[in-house]
């Protein structure tokens, strides 16, 4: 006679296999698909606890740690020159730290909140503010993205939406919520969406006022819904809710045309330059002056530039920082090429007139740091080519000739 089936139950709460649906069992129990979620649902909770609890402890322990002085010091192993954006920055950069503590401890008997304190930087192309934003991400092991204004326009035209920038963010973060929620974001040519009339348009202006305006609900603090593939939001999709309220928003442009509105001002009458004397004015840098009132001019929104409240400038590279450039960061080209050939066991070397060629032509370019590789990629693509195979080579010298044939 064939056994009767018995009947089994979930061990947690006890419905049985017929009303539950499918049970996996264990060593000695069963457990419903329903239960099994509500147990996932507790051990992410818990898990979400902790991490806050470690999040405080970290915000503590950063700024026990790294004054801004010492943040400094770590920008200075990769980033060349620019002294007063490292000073603002790594300042900027302690306070927000300040500021998540505060909101981290949750005892909310502030009197006096700190506000969140994005950054505008602005300076020529290739002149480092990417390399900026990045380094900092790399200081603070926060999730960090770049994204570009220009990909942008209002909701509802061709292009991103503004919030795809999140979805970046998510993305360098793993999906994890809360780390993305402290992360950094880096928007690049903030410049090309300013709109181009210093008056409020009658007309719609869809890639410059309407990305601002949707950058500021990002930039100020919002709970914005993200899709998570990134795209155009859709009615189906299912969204990802993140805060912005933490998250660090740095800016960056080059302002072409800028200098000529700090000028006029200045000539008009206000304060700061007009008592430098004439060798002084020479040698200042017209963006040392750039006030709020100037990016306005220039074509942000007020409410916008209120809310990127820090404005630094990038000094333009001379040839002695593209030389500085090519040879003392961490990571600098030179020593990269150099690791590369080592690789082969060849010892590379430049004479100090090879380097100072390149250089040249990078100025040349117009392209700040950002033309040296390319540079360098010109003058080194064959000997990358043929040394490898030249079982005889095992040092080679780059000399001022070869890099003036291969580039003049
Ligand atoms: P941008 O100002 O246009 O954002 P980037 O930060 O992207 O410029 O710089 C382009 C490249 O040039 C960087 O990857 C870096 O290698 C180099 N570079 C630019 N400025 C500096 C600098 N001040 N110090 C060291 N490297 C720099």
């Amino acid at each position: 006679m064939a056994k009767k089936k018995q009947s089994i139950s979930c061990s947690f709460c006890g419905r049985s296999e017929h009303s539950s649906g499918l049970l996996i069992s264990g060593v000695s129990g069963h457990i419903c698909l329903d239960c099994n979620q509500a147990a996932a649902d507790i051990f992410n909770q818990s898990l979400t606890h902790e991490k806050s609890k470690e999040n405080k402890v970290d915000t503590e322990d950063f700024i026990q740690k790294n004054k801004p002085s010492d943040i400094k010091q770590f920008l200075d192993a990769y980033v060349i020159g620019q002294l007063r954006a490292k000073k603002i920055l790594s300042t900027a950069v302690y306070n927000h730290y300040k500021r998540l503590g505060q909101f981290s401890q949750a005892e909310k008997d502030q009197e006096v909140e700190i506000e969140k304190s994005n950054i505008l930087l602005v300076g020529d192309t290739g002149t480092g503010k990417t390399l900026l934003a990045k380094t900092i991400a790399k200081k603070l092991n926060v999730p960090f993205c770049i994204a570009d204004a220009t990909v942008f326009t209002e909701s509802g035209y061709v292009g991103e939406d503004v919030e795809s920038v999140l979805t970046r963010l998510l993305q360098a973060a793993n999906y994890d919520v809360q780390a993305a929620e402290r992360g950094i974001v880096f928007i690049d040519e903030i410049d090309k969406v300013a709109r181009k009339s210093d008056n409020p348009s009658i007309t719609r202006d869809v890639s410059g006022e309407g990305v601002q305006q949707g950058l500021l609900k990002l930039i100020e603090g919002a709970v914005v819904s993200v899709p998570p593939q990134g795209g155009r939001k859709h009615p189906d999709q299912k969204m990802i809710q993140v805060n912005t309220q933490h998250i660090l928003f740095i800016c960056g442009g080059a302002f072409v045309g800028i200098n000529k509105i700090i000028s006029r001002r200045i000539r008009a009458g206000s304060l700061g330059f007009s008592s430098l004397n004439e060798e002084e004015k020479a040698e200042s840098n017209p963006l040392e002056f750039l006030t709020a009132q100037d990016l306005k001019s220039f074509g942000l929104i007020p409410e916008l530039i209120g809310r990127v409240p820090i404005h630094t400038f990038l000094d333009t590279l001379d040839e002695k920082a593209l030389q500085r450039i090519l040879v003392e960061p961490k990571n600098a080209l030179i020593k990269q090429y150099t690791k590369l050939f080592d690789m082969d066991g060849i010892a590379l070397n430049f004479e100090k007139k090879a380097l100072d060629l390149i250089v040249q032509k990078a100025i040349q370019t117009k392209l700040g740091a950002r033309g040296l590789r390319s540079i360098c990629e010109m003058v080194l693509s064959d000997l990358m080519f043929e040394l490898p195979s030249d079982k005889k080579t095992k040092k080679y010298t780059v000399t001022e000739a070869y890099v003036k044939q291969r580039l003049f």
